[in-house]
């Protein structure tokens, strides 16, 4: 479904990212992952090779808060592989804290990487897609996007604006034939939730209708419809993928 395309993969190095980047891979794409440091980036790329050693798959560790990093970056895989088809904004963090205690730098932290850096990385591959006349921006969202979460209101305040710049830039972006859309996930079974205790875990698979967590896979798989030709009217649009989950 991806074959020739060329896609960028943040926080690429794990969790829902590494499943994207895999099903990208598996799907004919040449995909340049993005983590925050060049071991763990260094780690993802050989795990993938050593999966499958005809992927095309490399790494990089640009600072995503850094405009000129991405810019250089970004760039510079235009140079490589001379077009950039695909972007995929999924690097995040999150937090639990209260208001009551919650420090305002921390707040600040959330917002850097979760809103700050999909604005950096979307403006420097939408002057890239524009100048080749077309491309696809993806984000992931939450599913705390829709309906906030009880603690912790940094990370849904970042989700929401997330879906606020993939809205905002599927309407200004359309005319240059770019693609904007986002995906939320629902509980997905990645490091932090294969940690949780059984006691947290089983009450909240009872909220889900259909009876489990989300697993990777099952949000890449809506990552690659929404990159191929088959979401070629599709934009502007926030996926919840969270087996109607409502919590
Ligand atoms: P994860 O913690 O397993 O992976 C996060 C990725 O982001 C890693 O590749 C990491 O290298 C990267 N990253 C972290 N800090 C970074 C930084 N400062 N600079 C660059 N990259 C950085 O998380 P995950 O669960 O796979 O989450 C991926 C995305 O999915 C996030 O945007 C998250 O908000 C979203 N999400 C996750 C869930 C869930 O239940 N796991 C649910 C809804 C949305």
């Amino acid at each position: 479904m991806l074959k020739g395309k060329v896609a960028i993969v943040t926080g690429g190095t794990r969790g829902i990212g590494i499943a994207i980047v895999r099903k990208y891979l598996d799907n004919g794409a040449t995909v340049v992952l993005c983590g925050s440091r060049k071991e763990t980036v260094d780690k993802a790329v050989e795990t993938l090779r050593g999966e499958n050693p005809e992927y095309n798959v490399e790494g990089i560790w640009p600072n995503l808060s850094s405009i000129e990093e991405v810019k250089e970056a970004f760039e510079n895989v235009k140079k490589t592989y001379g077009k950039i088809d695909i972007l995929v904004n999924n690097a995040g963090i999150s937090a639990r804290d209260s208001i009551y205690d919650y420090k305002a730098e921390d707040f600040s932290k959330i917002m850097d990487l979760n809103v700050n850096a999909v604005f950096n990385c979307s403006q420097v591959v939408a002057l890239i897609m524009k100048k080749q006349q077309g491309g696809v921006i993806l984000n992931t969202s939450s599913m705390v996007s829709i309906y906030g979460q009880p603690s912790g209101c940094g990370y849904p305040t970042s989700k929401f604006a997330v879906n606020g710049l993939t809205k905002s830039l599927a309407r200004e972006l359309g005319k240059d034939n770019i693609r904007v859309n986002a995906v939320a996930p629902g509980v997905t079974n990645t490091d932090m939730v294969k940690n949780l205790p059984d006691e947290i875990i089983k009450p909240l698979i009872s909220t889900i209708p259909l009876g489990r967590v989300g697993e990777p896979e099952d949000i890449a798989n809506a990552f690659l419809y929404l990159a191929s030709d088959m979401a070629s009217y599709v934009t502007g649009v926030v996926l919840s993928v969270d087996g109607a989950a409502r919590s």
